[in-house]
């Protein structure tokens, strides 16, 4: 039987969750290869390009992206316990946003290239060569398992800013009636 994807919640950013320092994975197995599934399927969905574990409550190091455009062929990467090997002294500045915190951007620079090694869905070690947006997103992921938002490498006035006007449509949320 072929379990079906799910499609998971996403945490909004103030959450004390999306700072926490992740843990690594002992191994990848059939659970976190359906984790894995599952948080492709939510980033799809959302639309979005990366997502880490612990954006859905999983303070576990993983984290899959995919930066292919839409009517390109996907390019899917499933990736534990990632591992930045070498960073170009080269920098590179998007404007970064965040499935966590939407509707919200702020330009980020963040190290052009990198080569990351990390442990793929069949448990198999990788090492990958990225530069451009799929370093910077790659990048932006792993900073979640650190507990590390894109607000906060961005001035501390800029980052209250967007985290008080998230607080503030979360309690809006809160007080809707069902
Ligand atoms: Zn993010």
């Amino acid at each position: 039987m072929i379990p079906k994807v799910a499609v998971l919640p996403v945490l909004i950013a103030p959450d004390p969750r999306l700072k926490v320092k992740a843990k690594p994975v002992a191994r990848v197995d059939a659970e976190l290869r359906r984790l894995m599934d599952d948080m492709l399927e939510t980033m799809y969905l959302a639309p979005g390009i990366g997502l880490a574990a612990p954006q859905i409550g999983r303070a576990e190091r993983v984290i899959v992206v995919d930066v292919s455009r839409e009517g390109e062929e996907k390019q899917a990467y499933r990736m534990a316990n990632p591992e930045i090997l070498w960073q170009s002294d080269s920098l590179a500045t998007y404007n970064e946003g965040c499935l966590s915190l939407p509707e919200h951007y702020a330009d980020v620079t963040r190290p052009a290239e990198i080569r990351v090694r990390y442990l793929d869905h069949e448990n198999e070690i990788r090492t990958l060569e990225a530069s451009g947006l799929l370093a910077t997103v790659i990048q932006h992921e792993m900073d979640h398992l650190e507990g590390v938002l894109f607000v906060d490498h961005i001035s501390p006035l800029k980052r209250n800013i967007i985290l008080r006007k998230l607080q503030k449509s979360k309690r809006q949320k809160a007080a809707e009636p069902v």
